[in-house]
C-alpha cells in the first residue's frame, strides 16, 4: 500500500473508533439525564446554552438541567448546578449534585471527542 493510502486507512480507523466512543458516551449521558431527572420532584428541563464567548466553536453546550420557577410573577429558568439551593421536596440534593458532576465530566469528554472527530474529518478531506 502506498504511504498515503496507509495514512488514510489509519485515519479512517481512528475516526471509526472515535465515533464508536461518541455513541457510547451519548448512551451514558442519556442514562445520567434519566437518573438526574428521577431525583427531582419537579420536572427537569434539559437546555442547551450558549457560553457567550467570542469565537467559541463548541457552542451551544449541554444540555444542562434547569427548573422552571416563578420569580416576581415571571417564569424563569433556574440552573440546577453551582450555588444551587435545593427546592422543597428535593430529598437527595447531594446525590443530584454528585450525579451532575459525573454528567458534566462526560459532557467535557464528549466535547473533546467532537473536536478530535472534526480534526480527523478535516485531515481526510481531499486537498
Ligand atoms: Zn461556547
Amino acid at each position: 500500500m502506498p504511504p498515503e493510502a496507509l495514512a488514510k486507512a489509519r485515519l479512517e480507523k481512528a475516526l471509526a473508533r472515535l465515533e464508536a466512543e461518541l455513541a457510547d458516551l451519548e448512551a451514558r449521558l442519556e442514562e445520567e439525564r434519566k437518573r438526574l431527572s428521577a431525583l427531582s420532584p419537579l420536572p427537569v428541563y434539559w437546555r442547551k446554552v450558549r457560553c457567550g464567548k467570542d469565537a467559541c466553536t463548541r457552542c451551544p453546550h449541554g444540555p444542562y438541567p434547569y427548573l422552571k420557577v416563578k420569580k416576581e410573577g415571571k417564569w424563569r429558568w433556574a440552573y440546577l448546578g453551582k450555588g444551587w439551593q435545593p427546592p422543597e421536596g428535593f430529598t437527595r440534593p447531594r446525590e443530584f449534585l454528585e450525579g451532575l458532576a459525573r454528567y458534566r465530566a462526560l459532557l467535557k469528554r464528549k466535547e473533546e471527542l467532537l473536536e478530535r472527530v472534526a480534526e480527523a474529518e478535516k485531515a481526510l478531506r481531499p486537498r
